[in-house]
């Protein structure tokens, strides 16, 4: 008789609720922090015409090497670092992590963080610590030099902006992080369209940094593409847990074309701030509502019952994250993607009805 899976299936993978992603479809879909526009018609057309050529039938070039350039022009990277691509930067978080796990090896990020971080060292068997952020989601600089101390971490995660909270940390601390490290610091800045902050100009000052980005919260989110940034001396080892041909063809081709109109991306990062700023007064404005915020392109919002009010929201054809239940200090919290103006406007009307 076969083995049951209890058997043969690791313990903590058992243990795991499958990631729910939750049915959208006809809603204003807030949760997942997409860019709610598209490309202008003239792209797409250019676009269809280079799939329609791509030769499909050959694997992808496996060092990316147009892309790569394109990518290093774009996001302003110093020409002697070094550059890896992922199947999202979710790929690249499993790479780092594949790549550090001995025996006892520890990753530590912050609490609450970006939910991936303690996943994938649960599937990569490694260790995962997190030190709780303050009441106001900063740093806690101090408990985090005391916790690379005593754990010595070969990975530490810190994202910047931080997913859920939305807010930058503090650059100096973050730096003082770096330098305490006893091994590689990645700084996330998956939101960095929206932020205007990064540690990528800074790379060469520290030799244990790794930048990491992605494009998918600034328009291609459906293209699955995220890169990391460092020195060669550490990447060229991260490299070797690369699947081969992780970006495919179309991929390829897509980012290509779609970074060549980088500014269009970037006006439409511009709008999204924008409208942040009106979301972030047009919530704070509301009567039992407390808004932290953010340089993201999310805003994380606290509200009693908070329960109740994301299912009024979706009865109102509204979707948006709910927190409440997955963190202590995500209590009554509820987080909501920066739309285009009509879907904001329809947001805020539905929010005014189901707090009423
Ligand atoms: C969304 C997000 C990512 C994941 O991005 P992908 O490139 O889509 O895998 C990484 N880090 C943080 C902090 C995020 O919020």
């Amino acid at each position: 008789m076969a083995s049951k899976p209890e058997a043969i299936i690791r313990d903590e993978i058992r243990a795991l609720a499958a990631y729910h992603v939750p049915d959208s479809s006809g809603m204003v879909k807030l949760d997942a922090m997409e860019n709610p526009y598209r490309l202008p018609a003239d792209v797409r057309g250019r676009i269809a015409e280079l799939v329609a050529n791509a030769q499909i039938n050959r694997y992808p070039d496996a060092a990316a090497g147009a892309l790569k350039a394109r990518l290093r022009d774009a996001l302003g990277m110093p020409e002697d670092a070094e550059l890896i691509l992922g199947n999202g930067s979710d790929e690249l978080i499993q790479m780092l992590m594949m790549a550090t796990a001995r025996a006892n090896a520890k990753a530590l990020s912050v609490d609450p963080t970006f939910v991936m971080f303690r996943l994938i060292a649960s599937y990569c068997r490694m260790d995962y610590v997190s030190v709780p952020l303050q009441a106001d989601f900063s740093l806690d600089t101090e408990r985090m030099l005391i916790a690379l101390e005593k754990h010595r971490p070969a990975l530490v995660f810190l994202a910047y902006p931080n997913n859920p909270t939305g807010n930058l940390f503090d650059a100096e601390s973050i730096e003082r992080i770096i330098r305490a490290a006893p091994g590689l610091v990645v700084v996330d800045e998956a939101y960095h369209a929206f932020a205007g902050r990064t540690f990528m100009t800074r790379l060469a000052e520290f030799d244990n940094l790794l930048v990491m980005r992605t494009l998918s919260k600034s328009g291609l989110a459906g293209l699955r593409l995220g890169l990391l940034a460092g020195a060669r001396e550490w990447l060229h080892h991260i490299d070797k847990v690369r699947l081969p041909y992780n970006v495919g063809v179309l991929t390829q081709l897509v980012a290509e074309e779609a970074l060549q109109h980088r500014s269009l991306l970037d006006q439409q990062a511009a709008v999204i701030r924008a409208e942040r700023t009106r979301l972030d007064a047009a919530l704070s404005a509301m009567p039992g509502t407390n808004v932290y915020p953010s340089d993201a392109n999310f805003i994380l919002f606290r509200t009693a019952a908070a329960p109740r009010v994301f299912d009024a929201l979706k009865q109102r054809g509204v979707l948006v994250k709910n927190l409440h239940g997955s963190h202590p200090a995500l209590d009554g919290c509820l987080r909501v993607t920066v739309g285009t103006p009509d879907e904001n406007d329809r947001f805020l009307a539905a929010l005014g009805e189901s707090l009423a």
